[in-house]
């Protein structure tokens, strides 16, 4: 068998078109675009590339952007003074705050301070609740993003064996919630897991989020499954790859989402749309 691939830039161009569309419906009725306010603490470069990455996906779709940079030795209470405000602020619909943040700083807790009906990225302890009682709110943008390829896939879940390997409170755990949000029976491994390669077997729609450079060998793939690969690993000598061996996997599998070009692409689109479902919810729509 040789897999279908799940052209994650394809689908993720489409949200932004859709989010796009939906800033300037909002814009007219309410005289203002939606905003995101992010926040910078130190000189990370990787951080840096993924703010100004989110900064710039903002404004290709007309979403207002609000860029805050803080020196490295920022206090805890400049960010907490900050957060505040922005939380307080109309004109900002969605916050979020890069991390890791300084080692003096506990980024948790910071996160913690946001507002949940500007939570964009879903890590609040709120969201969090939300997700796990099943209530409406701002949902991980990774996890959602898999959830719209899934679907843009027409990958009905209902019913089916799903595992997750990987428990992270940033992907693996708010994943498990919304497969079981779609009636998925749900397994989620982890490095403790007894006989994972079993384990994987058993999916219908395989998702692997641990962070090992080609760790899924194709025959932990049952023939016929999904198999979603959120891993990004860089390779020493240059290049990414997953945490699934894509070349043994295609074989096996009817569909894949490849890295790069796969689950990456669906997390910014996924913060664009929740930034201005943000901006709805605080209309009161
Ligand atoms: P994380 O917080 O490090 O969590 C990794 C998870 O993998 C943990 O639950 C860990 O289990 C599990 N694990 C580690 N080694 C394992 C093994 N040998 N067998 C089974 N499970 C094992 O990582 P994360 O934040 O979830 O990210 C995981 C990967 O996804 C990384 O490559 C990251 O770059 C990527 N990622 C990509 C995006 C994107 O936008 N595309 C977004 C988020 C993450 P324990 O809990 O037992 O330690």
């Amino acid at each position: 068998m040789s897999a279908t691939i799940i052209d994650g830039k394809r689908v993720a161009a489409q949200v932004r078109q859709e989010v796009a569309a939906d800033v300037a419906a909002f814009a007219d009725r309410y005289g203002r675009p939606p905003g995101l306010a992010t926040i910078l603490i130190g000189e990370d470069p990787a951080s840096a590339v993924y703010v100004g990455g989110k900064q710039r996906a903002c404004a290709e779709v007309g979403i207002q952007g609000f860029d805050h940079r803080l020196d490295a030795d920022a206090s805890r209470e400049q960010v907490v003074t900050l957060i505040e405000q922005l939380n307080a602020d109309p004109a900002v619909s969605g916050i979020l705050c890069q991390l890791p943040v300084p080692g003096h700083l506990d980024g948790v807790e910071l996160t913690n301070l946001i507002d949940s009906d500007k939570d964009v990225d879903g890590l609040t302890i709120a969201s969090a609740g939300r997700l796990a009682l099943g209530l409406p709110g701002l949902r991980s943008c990774t996890p959602a993003g898999v959830l719209r390829l899934l679907d843009d896939h027409g990958v009905d879940l209902e019913g089916k064996e799903t595992v997750v390997i990987g428990r992270s409170n940033l992907f693996g755990k708010p994943m498990a919630q919304l497969l079981l949000s779609r009636n998925a029976t749900v397994t989620t491994a982890h490095s403790r897991t007894t006989d994972l390669p079993e384990v994987a077997r058993r999916a219908d729609v395989l998702i692997v989020a641990v962070g090992r450079p080609r760790m899924v060998a194709s025959d932990w793939v049952k023939p016929g499954a999904v198999v979603i690969d959120v891993g990004m690993n860089r390779l020493d000598g240059g290049g990414l790859a997953g945490d699934v061996d894509f070349d043994g996997a295609s074989e096996v599998a009817a569909a894949i989402t490849p890295v790069p070009g796969g689950v990456g692409p669906m997390t910014i689109a996924q913060l664009l749309a929740n930034t201005v479902q943000a901006a709805r919810l605080q209309a009161g729509e």
